[in-house]
């Protein structure tokens, strides 16, 4: 059997008045962006934590730490490329990733294609192996409240 490795990834990102909103790759038009000192692209940061995760190579704060001036305002894709340079540094390729967005406004459906087809070009994978999902939470906890958004991540790597 070929060496598998499973890795799983969360994120949060406060939500406040007058921020971009950037996830997935892709500027969504809202009220409210996510605080952050990159530009808080919540589902980048999760999928670079799962790719992170099935090599246990720690989580992107440790790749990319946020008390560093090189990453303010940074584009999360920029990250996204990186590990990916470090998952095939390592010999692995990705066989496919999936997260779930956690977000009561706006409806993210429009965009969930664009947003595949955004991390596909970046990861270098073709679309059908980039899942993005997305759901409310009815109302309840951080994210019905629309304080923050938060992402869940899983990548699967083979050698
Ligand atoms: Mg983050």
């Amino acid at each position: 059997m070929n060496d598998v490795r499973i890795g799983h990834g969360y994120d949060v990102h406060a939500l406040a008045e007058g921020l971009r909103l950037v996830i997935g790759g892709v500027e969504i038009e809202h009220t409210k962006g996510c605080v952050a000192h990159s530009d808080g692209d919540v589902a980048i940061h999760a999928i670079c934590d799962a790719l992170l995760g099935a090599l246990a190579l720690g989580d992107i704060g440790k790749l990319f730490p946020d008390t560093s001036m090189e990453f303010k305002g940074i584009d999360s894709k920029i990250l996204l490329r990186r590990v990916c340079d470090v998952v095939a540094e390592h010999g692995y390729k990705i066989s496919n990733v999936d997260c779930t967005i956690a977000m009561q406004r706006p409806k993210l459906r429009p965009h969930i294609d664009t947003m595949r087809a955004t991390l596909a070009a970046v990861m270098g994978l073709d679309v059908e192996r980039v899942s993005v999902k997305a759901t409310t939470t009815e109302y309840l906890g951080f994210e019905g409240r629309e304080e923050g958004v938060s992402v869940h991540s899983v990548a699967l790597l083979y050698k």
